[in-house]
């Protein structure tokens, strides 16, 4: 391996300080760090009525988009009730456009998921094509860069924004305290194999998508619920009612099976979700909850996870 000398940093960089447990003291509502920047001591109002227990590191960055210091103080909060399994579960699969979940009685719910980045993407390139008709580094050549980098920026932050909003809704609109999503590192994602032009930019939204788990995860831990990923294997291929597998390109919106079930395909693997979790941990009351329920509103899973219900699990592993 070739060692790396430092390169020139110009008078403009500011490298991002992390301190872990010492070298920032904070007290009341300010913080201050014991280093100084040109004989000037370091010290940050922090927002009023702010509590910080057990700290765990801080970062003292700089933001050259906006052009303005910033401090990250990383700590613990307290959740405000412990989690306790209420015997109501809420399942959802994940996807790209949408967020089909179902919970113990049967009901369906969908959030569509905004894509600011189909909005960003034009603009995007273009102002990347203009900038790479430029000299390198020349004056308009940052100028076009820096608009572009705003962009994204923006981009990012409408992602962001919009997760935060959705997980928070997931949280709080359902009564269950348990809520059980796909487990992503399972996730196979539909003919991403082949060159689907368009498709690719999709798949990459599962980066999104396991930062959003953890939206839900911290939202879920503080609200005194629980977030439970399940295995995630054929839960998109397997009908619900009988278990046979069918495959399932990502046109193919809807699950018609032989034996007569015809359901959206992401509420199929919704039902999917929560009958493997509650067949795993063998929570056979709420199966049955779950079944009778189910049947009022659509799809007639089997009452009593019979052979044919349990064979895709077992070759799903
Ligand atoms: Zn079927």
């Amino acid at each position: 391996m070739r060692l790396q000398t430092p390169r020139f940093k110009g008078k403009d960089h500011f490298c991002t300080l992390r301190y872990n447990l010492s070298g920032f003291k904070i007290e009341g509502n300010r913080i201050r760090f014991s280093h100084f920047y040109n004989n000037v001591p370091l010290v940050f109002t922090l927002p009023e009525g702010s509590q910080f227990t057990n700290v765990k590191q801080v970062d003292l960055f700089y933001d050259d988009i906006k052009g303005a210091y910033y401090v990250a103080i990383v700590h613990e909060v307290q959740s405000q009730q412990d989690y306790r399994d209420n015997g109501l579960y809420q399942a959802f699969d994940l996807g790209v456009t949408k967020h089909v979940g179902v919970n113990s009685h049967g009901k369906f719910i969908e959030f569509s998921v905004a894509r600011p980045d189909t909005y960003w993407k034009t603009p995007i390139a273009e102002l990347q094509a203009r900038r790479d008709h430029c000299k390198k580094k020349s004056r308009k050549w940052q100028k076009l860069n820096r608009l572009k980098r705003k962009c994204e920026r923006k981009q990012s932050n409408q992602i962001k924004d919009f997760q935060h909003k959705v997980s928070r809704k997931i949280v709080e609109n359902t009564r269950a305290n348990t809520i059980l999503v796909g487990d992503l590192s399972v996730k196979q994602m539909p003919q991403s194999k082949q060159a689907t032009p368009g498709l690719n930019r999709s798949t990459q939204n599962t980066g999104h998508l396991s930062r959003f788990i953890g939206f839900l995860t911290y939202k879920a831990a503080l609200a005194g619920k629980r977030v439970i990923k399940v295995d995630e294997q054929n839960t998109t291929r397997a009908c619900c009612v009988c278990g046979a597998l069918h495959e399932m390109p990502l046109w193919k919106r809807v699950m018609a099976c032989e034996c007569g079930n015809t359901l959206d395909r992401d509420r199929n693997s919704a039902v999917n979700i929560m009958v493997r979790f509650l067949s795993q941990n063998a929570l056979w009351t709420g199966y049955r909850q779950f079944a009778g329920n189910l049947r009022q509103t659509g799809p007639r899973i089997p009452e009593i996870p019979g052979h044919s219900q349990e064979a895709p699990c077992v070759s799903g592993g």
